[in-house]
């Protein structure tokens, strides 16, 4: 553990198998890591996949607040990624699972391995509209209007998907 505490912000995603029990489980596992705890959960999304094929998505973002520094961060969700199932084919394949940072702190990252903020987060309304429940102050209305197109629906509240009640 190193660091002072910081809030991450997470965004996920997965569009196979039980995908409502995998991000349960995800949550539930980076509630685990070390010297981290999941602060919030939002609502859980269904969204239409973006430039991919493949069946819809559920999405939702959580905040963490953890000692973790970003790269630990990011290889613990990737090992979290690993043992749930995932298998990276080809890009943008269809996923059990997927963890992505999109905040960190105020931090900023521009590697290829991590890029935080994450490049691509105001460009999907299954980021925004989780994001912008939990954390209003970190999305714009341009943004969110920049996405409206997209299909997303709220199809649970955080207290009945992360307890299971369908
Ligand atoms: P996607 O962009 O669809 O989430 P992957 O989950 O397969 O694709 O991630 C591809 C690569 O993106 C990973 O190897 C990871 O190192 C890198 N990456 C860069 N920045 C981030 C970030 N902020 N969060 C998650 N992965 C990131
Ligand atoms: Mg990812």
């Amino acid at each position: 553990m190193s660091g002072a505490a910081v809030h991450a912000w997470i965004g996920l995603g997965a569009n196979l198998g039980d995908a409502r029990a995998a991000l349960r489980a995800a949550v539930q596992r980076m509630d685990a890591l070390p010297g981290t705890r999941v602060l919030q959960v939002s609502s859980l999304y269904r969204s239409a996949p973006v430039d991919a094929g493949g069946p819809d998505y559920l999405n939702a973002v959580a905040c963490l607040q953890t000692s973790l520094e970003a790269p630990q961060l990011l290889r613990a969700l990737q090992q979290i990624e690993l043992d749930g199932g995932r298998q990276r084919p080809y890009l943008n394949a269809p996923r059990t699972l997927d963890l992505d940072v999109l905040l960190y702190g105020d931090e900023r990252h521009d590697t290829p391995a991590l890029t935080v903020p994450h490049p691509r987060m105001a460009e999907r309304a299954f980021v925004l509209l989780p994001l912008s429940e939990l954390a209003p102050e970190k999305t714009t209305a341009a943004q969110l209007a920049a996405v409206s197109h997209q299909r997303i629906e709220r199809v649970a509240h955080a207290c009945d998907w992360l307890q299971d009640k369908r």
